[in-house]
């Protein structure tokens, strides 16, 4: 074999073509978004709640459901989440946070439960047809949003009746409160800050475990998003994510001034930016796609307004930069799926180009459409709505720069 060759030149190993098992995959999704995500849309946009019917319907055809998350989540290129998510934004964000919500609680258990854990809780956090369920991912706090060391949340060990007692509040949970499964981010010891946290498994019906204030938002409003109030909630001693013996191995480590590893919030956080701002290139996709088509068809000054340089370039940019976040959600999935670690933070580069990507795309998509972008009667007003929680949740834009300032500096960027 020449060097070359050895190399891997040549080859033709480079490939930017999604597998054909893919390609069906995104196809079938379309498909959904067109015929059932779309219609439903400003409907539960306006009712702010959690479309259950949609669920129902996704359940039905076994896209609502672990089995084929995991598989997506498993595709060896590991665009198999990203392909998935961008379709379903692109149907609709509020309804596809719906869709996408219980996967963040799943990854959760996943990145840091035993196997066994894995696989009791996240079946729950799904159901069936006839009896759908969802999964909560509760980090956020009320004084602890960016700032994820400063949860209050307490987690005390009962060794008399091996349980877990969680007490504290948790806000902006998407799920909180109506979902099955809840997992709880919470200090085990304060004194050793984020390292001293674990999550904890509260399962169905658990007493002490209430839903606060719905919150009622800008965008995304067919997501369910609420505060989550844990008062003496207990839970078996086998439900802290990873199993005990591990945690405490962890924390004397800690304590003897070792490294503790990742905290589980931020272990989460970063297995599941590239799908996050998956998401943010389904939004914007749409808007280019819808805005480009109004272009050709209104008609001004006697031609379509998409003649004029000053739509058409507008137009150009909106497709280059929606083109531009994809590769680099890609890049990160690819990544992730190949064991490559982060070293220059590319999960977040992804997360805050397509989440600004989608709010400034969108914005233009209305500048395009005039006066009726500007109205509910199109639906480039309410993409607008819903893309701009893709700088906030997740990890904001200015944290993700903070990442990425640390990974390419080494500096202690603050
Ligand atoms: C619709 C929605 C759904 C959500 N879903 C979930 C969920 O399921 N589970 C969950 O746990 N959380 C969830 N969140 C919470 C979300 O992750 C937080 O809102 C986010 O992390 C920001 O925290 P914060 O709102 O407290 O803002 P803050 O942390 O108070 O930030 C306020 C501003 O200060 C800036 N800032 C803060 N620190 C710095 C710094 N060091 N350098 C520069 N700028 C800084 C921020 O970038 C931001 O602009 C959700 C939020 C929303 C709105």
């Amino acid at each position: 074999m020449s060097d070359a060759a050895e190399a891997g030149q040549g080859s033709g190993r480079f490939s930017l073509e999604l597998g054909a098992d893919l390609v069906q995959v995104r196809d079938w999704l379309h498909d959904f978004a067109v015929s059932v995500i779309r219609p439903a849309a400003a409907e539960w946009d306006e009712r702010e709640e959690t479309p259950w019917p949609v669920l129902e319907e996704a359940a039905k055809i076994g896209l609502y459901s672990l089995d084929f998350y995991g598989q997506q989540w498993l595709d060896p290129s590991g665009l198999g989440i990203p392909v998935v998510f961008e379709e379903l934004f692109w149907g609709d964000a509020g309804i596809g946070m719906s869709l996408a919500g219980s996967t963040l609680a799943a990854l959760a258990v996943v990145a840091n439960g035993t196997p066994e854990q894995a696989g009791e809780w996240c079946p729950q956090m799904f159901g069936g047809p006839g009896d759908v369920k969802l999964g909560a991912f509760c980090s956020s706090e009320p004084d602890a949003g960016s700032d994820v060391a400063a949860i209050r949340t307490r987690a005390v060990y009962d060794a008399a009746r091996d349980e877990w007692v969680l007490n504290g509040v948790k806000t902006w949970a998407t799920n909180g409160g109506i979902a099955n499964v809840h997992v709880v981010v919470a200090s085990v010891d304060p004194a050793l800050g984020s390292r001293g946290q674990a999550s904890f498994i509260v399962p169905p019906g658990t007493p002490g475990l209430s839903m606060g204030q719905k919150f009622r938002k800008h965008g995304i409003r067919a997501s369910h998003t609420a505060e989550v109030v844990l008062s003496d909630v207990r839970v078996p001693g086998s439900l802290v994510l990873g199993g005990r013996a591990r945690l405490e191995e962890r924390l004397a480590r800690v304590r003897e001034g070792g490294n503790a590893g990742e905290q589980a919030a931020m272990k989460t956080f970063e297995a599941s930016r590239p799908g996050v701002a998956a998401m943010a290139v389904g939004i914007a996709r749409a808007a280019v796609e819808y805005a480009a088509e109004y272009s050709r068809t209104r008609v001004q000054f006697g031609r379509p307004i998409g003649q004029n340089q000053g739509v058409a370039f507008m137009l150009a940019d909106m497709a280059a930069s929606v083109d531009a976040a994809r590769l680099l959600v890609w890049r990160a999935a690819w990544m992730a799926r190949q064991g490559k670690p982060f070293m220059r933070a590319e999960g977040s580069m992804s997360k805050l180009v397509a989440g600004e990507t989608a709010v400034r795309v969108t914005e233009q998509a209305i500048q395009i459409l005039g006066g009726n972008g500007y109205t509910r009667d199109f639906p480039v007003e309410r993409w607008h709505r819903d893309a701009k929680i893709f700088t906030i949740f997740e990890g904001t834009s200015e944290i993700q720069r903070v990442i990425i300032g640390r990974a390419i500096t080494g500096l202690d960027v603050r």
